[in-house]
């Protein structure tokens, strides 16, 4: 048994990696309008790079990295000034412009606006712990409300892939079933569910080195002595998913970089109704949605449109090769009226960043997705403040090391 009963080699590993890739991590900004707990980036009051700049990114990517979307995040990038000029230029490169945000800046308008320019998606980056002026002192469920708001104003401009992303703490872990089963009420125009699972620096059990030298965490965005719980696993998060939806099973997975057996990206596809979930795709069925996309247009998948998602019939046919598609195939057809039904596709992924191994390696996301462009040069955006600060990643050492 690994993993609270999860063993990764019933998985498919996702086939995504540093050169060949399913999405390309773009800051054109570092600004932002909201300040969000778990963020790791600086806030600064003009942090937007100039068009040539993101321009000059864009082809970093091009040039070292095979990917089929870019989210475009920050920062918040609707705070950016040549936001759809930015979406434009993603496009121009044949790629999925996927924009990250928190939503706040977002209007009718603007929405039009980036449509027109070629957007492909959107993901939402919804907590409670994001200081949000009207929301509070609420809890994630009450903020359904506003996830559904947003979901709403996709669906009506029709055909843009919808995301939500949230960061999960020791006391929001709690809600995440309920908002499983309120992504499920809505199956038909939220697409995609992403739970985060908070990290931060551990000062009281490690020391950070650039080369010899010891340095000091207090100078970085996401140093702080954690009060709350900074380990939580993907597995974990799988089995309170459970309480809501027993048969709810993972189909594929990135390792992590040092620790073959975690979960660092964790996905689970399941497809229904907004009645019922009918079952979930198995690790064959999401090896052949990668093979196949790839295949036929050179990339590997990572946002599926809604015209693609509402197609959950034709998913079925990959019964033929994936036992867990097959039950669902039965499950579905053994009441023949549900034939005139539509059948919903949607991903619930789990990211589990950056963890701590005892004797002090730190364990990346193997084929990390959110690879970003600094100085040229490809880094995990996760840890780009170190960059920035340092000009490369620090070596984490456990206090006890030379005892
Ligand atoms: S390594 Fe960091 S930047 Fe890359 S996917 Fe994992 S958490 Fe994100």
């Amino acid at each position: 048994m690994h993993n609270n009963s999860l063993n990764h080699l019933d998985y498919y590993r996702l086939p995504w990696n540093l050169t060949d890739n399913s999405i390309s991590w773009l800051e054109p900004t570092s600004k932002c309008n909201l300040y969000c707990e778990g963020c790791y980036r600086l806030n600064e009051k003009d942090g937007h790079k100039t068009l040539d700049q993101v321009k000059d990114d864009l082809d970093v990517f091009v040039k070292l990295r095979n990917a089929d979307g870019v989210s475009i995040a920050g920062g918040d990038p609707l705070t950016h000034p040549d936001i759809i000029e930015i979406v434009k230029e993603v496009k121009k490169r044949k790629m999925k412009p996927i924009i990250n945000t928190n939503g706040l800046a977002l209007t009718k308008e603007l929405l039009h606006e980036l449509k027109k320019a070629g957007v492909f998606g959107f993901t939402f980056h919804i907590d409670s712990k994001q200081g949000r002026p009207h929301w509070k002192d609420k809890n994630e469920l009450d903020l359904n409300e506003l996830r559904f708001h947003y979901a709403k104003m996709l669906a009506d401009e029709g055909n843009i892939s919808c995301a939500f992303n949230s960061t999960v703490y020791e006391d929001t872990m709690q809600y995440i079933p309920e908002m499983v089963k309120w992504a499920h009420k809505n199956i038909d125009i939220v697409h995609v569910m992403v739970f985060i699972l908070y990290r931060a620096v551990n000062n009281k059990e490690y020391d950070f080195y650039l080369g010899p030298k010891k340095i000091d965490m207090g100078q970085l965005v996401y140093n702080e002595d954690p009060v709350t719980r900074a380990d939580i696993k993907a597995p974990e998060v799988v089995q309170l998913i459970r309480k809501e939806y027993p048969e709810f099973d993972p189909c594929a997975y990135l390792n992590g970089s040092e620790k073959p057996d975690s979960f660092k990206w964790l996905l689970t596809g399941r497809i229904g109704t907004k009645k019922k979930i009918f079952g979930y795709v198995g690790s064959k069925g999401m090896e052949m949605v990668q093979m196949f996309y790839h295949l036929f247009f050179d990339k590997y998948l990572a946002y599926a449109g809604p015209k693609w998602t509402r197609k959950g019939k034709s998913m079925l046919l990959m019964g033929v090769l994936d036992k867990k598609l097959r039950k669902t195939f039965f499950n579905f057809y053994k009441n023949p009226l549900n034939i005139f039904k539509r059948l919903h596709y949607q991903s619930v992924m789990i990211i589990q960043p950056v963890d701590f191994m005892p004797d002090g390696r730190q364990s990346m996301c193997d084929g990390c997705p959110d690879i970003t462009v600094w100085n040229g040069q490809l880094v995990w955006s996760c840890r780009m403040e170190e960059q920035q600060k340092f000009g490369h990643n620090l070596k984490t050492y456990p206090k006890d090391f030379l005892n």
